[in-house]
């Protein structure tokens, strides 16, 4: 063990003493709640599957006492002025920041994503609460359309209480990123976390309720997605349900909330290709291949996983890739050399190492990696993973893995290209390399994507829309498009009093 690695555990400790003994509950009413049944589940570490904590799991009861709490809160929350929200929700990103390490060392034991990324987790969330903060006042926004008798004018109004539902991988930026907009445009929140990674996630709402945010106006239920998420879906207080995460739970999320009609936004999977053209610039492409699919334990949903290289290029471009993947250190994930750390539970690592089999039979090239062999046997260990000489139609170019798995495939030309890189049922993201500019526009307005990427790797900047085409989601977030899910558009009409009414029985 390296002294940095030591000291980063003690660390880390220390931040988790907390969560040993006892059970982690809920947070409802501006209150730590215990769970109404005494029913818990374990949380677990994927480090080495020891128990970090217990966890209550949430049912009917409690996620109704936080749609109650969220219900109560919303009429005062709703009337505050944006400045007031702005002035609250800034001050949640200061102690988001003084908090940093706390919240990186926590969601590194929790999730197994190394320290070397973890370590920018509280500074995105801070962003996205100090970028959505400054957007509050004007969110309620407003157009003016005027006819000839009357004037139109639209307000944008909160929409009221509503659920958010998020995933394991980057769980602590994914919660601000749904709660910031939500909160900024005046709705309250009941927030279900993932429940393989719940820990983060109770910093954040002890950090609102520290920061000023009102009692009831976020809440925080923990438990089991077909339980307490199922639960949140379908209580009629919730308007609106935020959902990240697999493309099939958000089918059930929709049938679940249909009785109710709610209004779904969905961040969803993906199998994003990314496109490499003989005239790119070919080392910048490398590092962007490699960075998009090893970097977070190729655990996220913009990862680039379908590498498609031209013919000319791809024995030479691959075994590029080949010989870093084979270099990238994985290991705990506080050693601050590791690239990747282990995956976060064990049924995840059994579905990613589940396609070293499916490649073998479906007949593609196990280049680098797809063996356990010299990791610590206990921990979530795989390595950077690479498939070659792989088809667009076998499973492994076709199903969302979500580790640091990269299938690579061949095209010949542009037309081969889009049609594979359109050929999946998925579309979030695309990422595309080329000198040829017009090339670059006509691929990108031909892919079935909801972001591109020309000549870069995922560069996230707030106003832009993020989300998915097809099987990767539903509505945009970012900028003005968050407050478009999370408020009504109202319109106004007002008769300048000189049109004719109708007038019946005269
Ligand atoms: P998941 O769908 O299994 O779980 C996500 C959340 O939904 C969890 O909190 C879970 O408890 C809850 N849930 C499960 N069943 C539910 C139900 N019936 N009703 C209500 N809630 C329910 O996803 P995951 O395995 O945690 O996360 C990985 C997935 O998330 C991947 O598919 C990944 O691509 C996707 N993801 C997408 C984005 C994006 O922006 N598009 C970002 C990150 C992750």
């Amino acid at each position: 063990m390296t002294d940095a690695l030591d000291r980063n555990l003690q660390k880390a400790e220390g931040y988790l003493a907390r969560f040993r003994d006892g059970v982690l509950g809920h947070f409802i009413g501006g209150r730590h709640v215990a769970g109404s049944s005494g029913e818990v589940f374990d949380n677990l570490s994927p480090i080495d599957g020891s128990v970090i904590n217990r966890v209550a799991a949430g049912n009917e009861a409690d996620v109704a006492a936080a749609a109650e709490a969220a219900e109560a809160a919303f009429p005062a929350w709703r009337a505050l002025s944006g400045d007031k929200r702005r002035a609250i929700l800034h001050r949640v990103a200061d102690l988001i920041e003084a908090r940093a390490e706390e919240i990186a060392f926590v969601e590194s034991m929790d999730t197994g994503q190394a320290i070397r990324f973890m370590s920018k987790a509280a500074t995105r969330g801070a962003d996205n609460y100090r970028f959505f903060a400054d957007r509050a006042p004007a969110a309620r926004n407003g157009l003016s359309l005027p006819a000839d008798d009357h004037v139109n004018y639209t307000v944008r109004q909160p929409i009221g209480p509503v659920g958010v539902i998020t995933p394991w991988n980057t769980p602590f930026m994914l919660s601000t990123w749904k709660i910031a907009p939500a909160l900024a445009a005046g709705c309250t929140v009941v927030h279900k976390p993932a429940e393989w990674s719940p820990l983060t996630a109770m910093l954040l709402a002890e950090i609102m309720n520290e920061a000023g945010v009102p009692e009831g106006v976020v809440n925080l239920v923990n438990g089991l997605g077909e339980r307490a998420g199922r639960s949140l879906t379908e209580h009629p207080a919730i308007k609106a349900v935020a959902f990240v995460g697999e493309s099939s739970t958000g089918s059930a999320i929709m049938v679940q909330g249909a009785p109710t009609l709610k209004r779904v936004h969905f961040e969803l999977g993906g199998k994003n290709p990314v496109i490499v053209f003989d005239d790119a610039s070919l080392d910048r492409a490398l590092d962007a291949v490699i960075f998009m699919i090893y970097s977070l334990n190729g655990e996220r949903c913009t990862s680039s996983s379908r590498l498609l290289v031209q013919r000319s290029i791809y024995d030479s471009f691959v075994s590029r890739v080949a010989e870093r993947a084979a270099r990238i250190k994985v290991g705990h994930p506080l050693d601050p050399t590791t690239e990747i750390g282990p995956l976060v539970h064990r049924r995840h690592l059994d579905k990613v190492m589940s396609y070293c089999e499916i490649a073998r039979a479906d007949g593609a090239e196990i280049r680098v990696g797809g063996s356990r062999d010299g990791l610590p046997a206990e921990g979530n260990y795989f390595p950077a993973t690479l498939f070659a000489n792989a088809g667009n139609d076998m499973r492994i170019a076709q199903q969302e893995i979500f580790g640091p798995v990269l299938t690579a495939v061949p095209f010949d030309d542009e037309a081969e290209a889009v049609k594979l890189a359109n050929d999946v049922p998925y579309g979030l993201a695309g990422y595309l390399w080329t000198a040829d500019v017009g090339r670059a526009n006509r691929i990108a307005l031909a892919l079935d994507a909801g972001m591109v990427w020309v000549n870069s790797e995922n560069n996230r900047h707030l106003p832009t829309p993020f989300g998915g085409m097809k099987a990767s989601g539903i509505g945009r977030d970012g900028g003005d498009y968050s407050f478009d899910f999370y408020m009504e558009t109202k319109n106004i009409c007002l008769a300048l009093d000189r049109h004719r009414v109708p007038g019946l029985g005269v």
